[in-house]
């Protein structure tokens, strides 16, 4: 099988397995958007994909993010950075990334702003929940509580616009029960800010579950382009 046979048997495979969800959850064909997480693949799949009818691509490293971008200018695909996002590395990312998905803490909002103004554009941004239990270490994502704070800030920023939420279910838990927590902040958050209405949740793993709960956006890296080398 070539390349482009594989991703184009395996992105069918995941467009089917979002339709069914879709369909199981009562919600409309079409209510769920996919984002192929492209990472450590090179910018060669990323073509390829966009050939097939991808038009949203994620990437969670900003060296091997910018890079990539940069390759594929001519592909017109938006961007979405969802990785851990170090404070001095965001003002580059803010630069060529469409969404911007792991904003996590308010000191990241004035360097992506800063960012976004000086490529003179306004970049979309997802706040990065954690659903990690109560008392655990936060390892990513914003503490539930402060979510509110967090998101006035980035509404009242002109170059950021806020889209919504985003979140990844901890390894060590059922899916389904991560997601059923999501649900209840995204209630809370949609009821101070109703436009911010995208949910990005669900991997190649627990898309299914991220989708009866509301997700809007799954992020899919494996399903898609096969399993990742397990060491950077
Ligand atoms: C890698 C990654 C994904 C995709 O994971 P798969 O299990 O390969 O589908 C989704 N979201 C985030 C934040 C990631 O880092």
């Amino acid at each position: 099988m070539t390349r482009i046979d594989e991703l184009r048997a395996n992105l069918a495979a995941v467009h089917d397995r979002i339709a069914r969800a879709t369909a199981d959850a009562g919600r409309p064909d079409g209510d769920v958007a996919l984002v192929v997480v492209t990472k450590y693949f090179p910018a060669s799949d990323v073509r390829l994909l966009a050939g097939l009818g991808v038009t949203d691509v994620g990437e969670n490293r900003h060296q091997e993010a910018e890079a990539k971008a940069a390759e594929c200018t001519d592909l017109g695909l938006r961007w979405h950075f969802i990785g851990g996002l170090q404070s001095n590395k965001a003002a580059a990312v803010a630069r060529y990334a469409d969404v911007v998905e792991s904003v996590d803490r308010a000191a990241l909002v004035a360097r992506l702003a800063r960012g976004a103004e000086d490529a003179g554009r306004v970049v979309d941004v997802l706040l990065q929940v954690s659903l990690d239990p109560p008392g655990r270490e936060h390892r990513f994502g914003a503490d539930p509580a402060t979510l509110p704070a967090l998101a006035d800030e980035v509404a009242r920023t002109p170059a950021l616009r806020l889209g919504g939420l985003m979140a990844v279910a901890p390894l060590d838990e059922d899916p389904a029960l991560a997601f059923s927590r999501l649900a209840g902040i995204r209630a809370d958050f949609l009821s101070r800010h109703p436009d911010a209405t995208v949910l990005s949740a669900g991997m190649s793993g627990d898309l299914e579950a991220a989708i009866t709960v509301g997700a809007t956006h799954v992020r899919v890296g494996s399903a898609v382009l096969g399993s990742r080398p397990t060491v950077q």
